[in-house]
This record gives C-alpha cells, structure tokens and sequence, in this order.
C-alpha cells in the first residue's frame, strides 16, 4: 500500500458492529447487527473508502498525477474522492451531471473548497461517459491522468471489501447491502465463504441490470447472493413520507443516523421481510452501513 495511503488511514477510526435490539427481533428471533462503515471517517463516506483504496493505489503507484471522475450533484463518491485526492496530493476532476446549479449543493461546495475543477455536462453526455469502463478509456487522456468510471466501479474496488469481510469477527448468516452500481456488494460476494447469504437493496428503479453488472464484477461464478428490486421507494432520488418517518423512528430508538437513498431503504427492507417471517429464527444478519449522511444534509437542515 503506498505510504500517502497507510498515513491517510492512520485517522480512520474502526468498523464496529452494532447490535440493533428491537422488538421485531426478539419476536421473531432474529439478531440484527450494523456494521458502521459510517464510522469509519468523518468526511469520507463508508463504502467510497473502501471501493476507492485500491485503486489510488493503482493510480498512484502508475504516476499518475490527476483523478478524473463522474457524479451527480449530491454524489458520495465524488465527496469521497475530492477529499482524498486533496488529502494526498493528487488533482482531481469531476464531470457532473446537468447544468450548474444558481445555489452549490453542500456537496458541490466541498468539491469546490477542495480543489475539485467541475465541469458540468449535459445528461446525453453523461450517458456517453459510462461507456469508458475501463481506466484508460477516456478519450483525450493525457499521460498522468487516471479515468474513475461512475461509482468507482472497477474490479480493482472489490479488494478493499475484502478488507471489511475480514474485519467481521462473529459468525452469520445474512451480509446486506444498499446497491447502487452493485460494486460493494460484488465486493463482499468475492470475499465471503458459500455458506454465507448475500443480500443486495437496490436503490434504483428497474434495477435489473445490477444483476448483469454484479456478475460481471465477479472472477468466479458465485450462487450465494440475490438482489431486491422492491423497496426504491420511487427511484434513486425518491422516498416516500413512510420511509422518512421510518428513518426518524430508527434513529430515535437507535441512535444510529441513516440517510434514504441507500441504508435508510435497505433498513425499511430488512424490517419489512423479518415482519413477514423471511428469515428462519436463530439466523443472524449483518447489514452494512455504508455511510453517505454527507449527501442529506441539504434535507436536514
Ligand atoms: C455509493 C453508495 C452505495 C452504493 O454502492 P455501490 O457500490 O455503487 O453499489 C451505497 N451506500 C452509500 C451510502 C453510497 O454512497
């Protein structure tokens, strides 16, 4: 691991595992742990980290200079990357999806604070840019300059998940995940042993083609996992009054702050199928928080 690496994580405080004891647990004697990947650091989001450590680790040790990416205007990722790359010396680029607002998204704000040149495109050409997959692939690349496909959506990524399954010191059954390119959930696919159900929550409508895209991810053909389509709540951006007070009541009872575009629907999902007795009782389900709070600030003010 390059050294500007191993220093930024230096700060990183640890993953802990969070038992979550509600009622409908003990109902239906289900244990439910979080893993807070939302702890992991104050400003970069959970599972950005770990999809984004390899490869910077990548760029770096190839000599590049510059990270060039794509997000839109709340986007974890590009939050995630903006702040690393400032952290360690690296110039960053950010391609974001429509026009440029009047009023900077607070996420826009700290990609702007930190150095990021934004260039905003139109939605036609941010469709184009999904097409170069590959970190070599954007056309126009100059030597030094590192392409970062939407998401950090690399086979590169899955490494550092690897790292999250190890850290996991109990035994289970469930591993969850909120899915948005589906990266950290082939991530935690790759690394976690056959007798272990992976649970995938899409946070997108129509999110079929996350099984393709999972898939594709994967060195090996894997069985144990399956991805939920149902609880998008509307779309990636969308939620409903019933998964906000949802969100409210959790973090009343738990303490634990959740935002409704990723863990904020998987956490409805898992309460609504243990409500409807999916799971067998004795079974023990981890699902992971992936971080992301920075994205809902706007809607908590
Ligand atoms: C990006 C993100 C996800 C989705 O990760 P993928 O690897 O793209 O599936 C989940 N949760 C949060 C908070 C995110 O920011």
């Amino acid at each position: 691991m390059h050294p500007k690496l191993i220093k930024l994580e230096e700060n990183f405080k640890p993953s802990i595992l969070t038992k979550i004891d509600e009622p409908l647990c003990t109902q239906f004697n289900i244990e439910l742990w979080m893993k807070r990947d939302d702890q992991l650091h104050p400003v970069i989001s959970g599972n950005k980290w770990r999809k984004l450590k390899f490869i910077l680790n990548h760029a770096l040790y190839t000599g590049s200079d510059t990270i060039i990416s794509m997000g839109g205007v709340y986007s974890n990722h590009l939050h995630a990357l903006a702040y690393t790359c400032k952290a360690i010396g690296l110039k960053n680029i950010a391609y974001i999806r429509g026009d440029a607002p009047t009023l900077l998204t607070p996420t826009l704000a700290d990609l702007t604070a930190w150095g990021t040149e934004l260039r905003y495109i139109s939605r036609t050409e941010y469709r184009q840019l999904r097409q170069y997959k590959s970190y070599l692939d954007l056309p126009g690349l100059k030597p030094q300059q590192y392409w970062l496909p939407e998401g950090g959506a690399q086979p590169l990524a899955l490494s550092g998940l690897a790292e999250l399954v190890e850290e996991i010191e109990i035994s289970y059954d469930y591993l969850c995940v909120p899915c948005g390119t589906g990266t950290t959930l082939a991530g935690l696919i790759s690394a976690t042993p056959d007798h272990i159900s992976l649970l995938g929550f899409a946070a997108l409508k129509n999110a079929s083609f996350l099984n393709t895209d999972v898939s594709a991810l994967l060195a090996q053909n894997k069985s144990n996992w399956q991805i939920n389509l149902d609880y998008h709540f509307g779309g990636f951006a969308s939620s409903t009054p019933e998964l906000l007070s949802f969100i409210k009541a959790f973090e009343t009872k738990t303490n634990i702050q959740l935002e409704p575009v990723y863990t904020g629907k998987m956490m409805y999902a898992l309460y609504d199928l243990i409500s409807k007795g999916h799971f067998n009782a004795g079974q023990r389900i981890i699902a992971l928080h992936t971080g992301g709070l920075q994205g809902d600030r706007q809607r908590r003010l």
